[in-house]
Formats: structure tokens, C-alpha cells, sequence
């Protein structure tokens, strides 16, 4: 069985001092493709390195929308641009619109989003998208700009997943389907196609143990959950979503 981290900062500062350790605890666990999120110069340049070591390592890189307060020039894109020219990154991510922590800087997030969502199409590649209380705006940006990609952190309804997958996109789950109170996640997990479902830790984010540092060996209680939820066994999740992995990069066998 291969296990896939589909969002994880494995370039974070927070894995400095172990990161190696981080990556032979996942590796032990047959955690052997990830997505690893560069949304800076950091976290590019740690995970760049990575990518060459291990080969189911994905790179993707992108201007966060969480990040555009001190800075939201037209300069910040180019040097976007740059980077994708110099790494070759696999997916342009995680974009997209976050109303919810930072609700006044929306207009300069949908120029950002629309600008990454060209800029993957200009060379051909998939996107991570990260939408809080955004779903309206988001989809209908989508729309209008057609990629292909991930919804990363699904926590929407069913009726609108449906929509996201009309519009040609895996949805990924995180730990919110560990709490006991994950009602909605849970419905769509048990009824959307499973050829659209993907998993993911957004380590070290997301901790679903207080006080405890996320990392992708920790994915595997993720798909524990979902298996339980889809009432199939291990294997046949595992063997699903690595399908979708590599069906996503253009590498379905
Ligand atoms: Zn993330």
C-alpha cells in the first residue's frame, strides 16, 4: 500500500531542525507521494531539494491569499513567474480566496487568484485551491478560467463539491473528518465518486492534536476515517486515491 499526502509544507521553517527524521517517519509508513506547498522563498528552496531525492515528491508553488497585506504588487506575480520558469514546479498552488481571515483584502485576492489560475494554464499545469467562506466567488472565478486541480480541505457542502468536480477537481480531505462532530465532511466523503477523492494533512497546519506538530505520517488516521466512512477497506482506499494522484500529474499507467 502507498499512501498520498496531497497538501503538506514539508519546506516549513517548523521542520528545520528534523526534517529528515520527518520524512524517514513517513517513509516507515509507506507515505511515499506528497504535494509539498511553497508560498515562500524558504519553504521553496528546502522543498526544490526534496523533489530531486524522492521521486513522488510534487513540487507547487504560489502567492497565498493570506499573504497579500504588506505586498500585493504586479511585481510579486512576475517574480511568480519567474520562479516557475526557473523550478518547474508540478502544480501552481495553494491559490485561491480566504474571505474569512482576511476579508479586506478580497479584491486584490481575486486578482491574484485569477492571475495564478492563467498563470497554470499558460504552462499547463494543475492547481491547489484554498477557499474559506469563499465558495460563491470561487467557483464562479473557476468557471470563467478553466484549470483542473485540487480543492484542498474540503469542508463545503455536497451540492457544491458536486459543482467543483463538474468543473474537473479531486476534493481533498483533512483531519477535521477526526472530530467527532464532522457531520458535513462526512456526507460528502461517503457520496462523492471516489475517483475524485484525495487525502491530506496541510502539516504542520491543522493539527487535529492540540499542542502536537502535523506531519504526513499522520495521513494514515485520515484514511482510516475515510475508510470507515466509505465502508471499503484500506487497500481499496489506498489504491483509489493513488490512482487520482497519478491520474492528476498525468501519470496513470
Ligand atoms: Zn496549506
Amino acid at each position: 500500500m502507498i499512501f498520498v499526502d496531497a497538501h503538506c509544507h514539508l519546506g516549513s521553517r517548523q521542520y528545520d531542525g528534523d526534517r529528515t527524521d520527518v520524512i524517514n517517519r513517513m517513509l516507515d509508513k509507506d507515505v511515499r507521494n506528497v504535494i509539498m506547498i511553497c508560498c515562500s522563498r524558504h519553504d521553496l528552496q528546502a522543498s526544490a531539494v526534496l523533489r530531486e531525492q524522492y521521486p513522488g515528491f510534487k513540487l507547487a508553488c504560489s502567492i497565498h491569499p493570506q499573504d497579500l497585506e504588506d505586498d500585493s504588487s504586479e511585481e510579486r506575480l512576475r517574480e511568480l513567474d519567474r520562479i516557475v520558469e526557473t523550478y518547474h514546479p508540478d502544480m501552481i498552488g495553494e491559490t485561491g480566496l480566504d474571505y474569512y481571515s482576511h476579508p479586506h483584502t478580497k479584491e486584490q485576492q481575486r486578482h491574484f487568484f485569477v492571475s495564478q489560475l492563467e498563470m497554470a494554464r499558460r504552462y499547463h499545469l494543475p492547481v491547489n485551491i484554498h477557499s474559506r467562506k469563499a465558495s460563491a466567488d470561487t467557483l464562479a472565478i473557476l468557471k470563467e478560467h478553466p484549470c483542473r486541480g485540487i480543492i484542498h480541505s474540503y469542508s463545503g457542502s455536497l451540492e457544491m463539491a458536486r459543482l467543483y468536480i463538474k468543473e474537473g477537481y479531486y476534493i481533498s480531505f483533512g483531519a477535521s473528518v477526526l472530530f467527532p462532530g464532522s457531520k458535513k465532511p462526512r456526507q460528502v466523503i461517503a457520496d462523492i465518486p471516489l475517483d475524485r477523492l484525495l487525502i491530506e494533512t496541510d502539516s504542520p497546519y491543522q493539527s487535529p492534536v492540540l499542542g502536537h506538530r502535523h506531519e504526513p505520517e499522520d495521513v494514515i488516521r485520515i484514511y482510516e476515517a475515510i475508510s470507515q466512512i466509505r465502508n471499503i477497506t484500506m487497500e481499496q482506499l489506498a489504491e483509489a486515491v493513488f490512482d487520482n494522484f497519478n491520474r492528476l500529474f498525468g501519470e496513470e499507467k
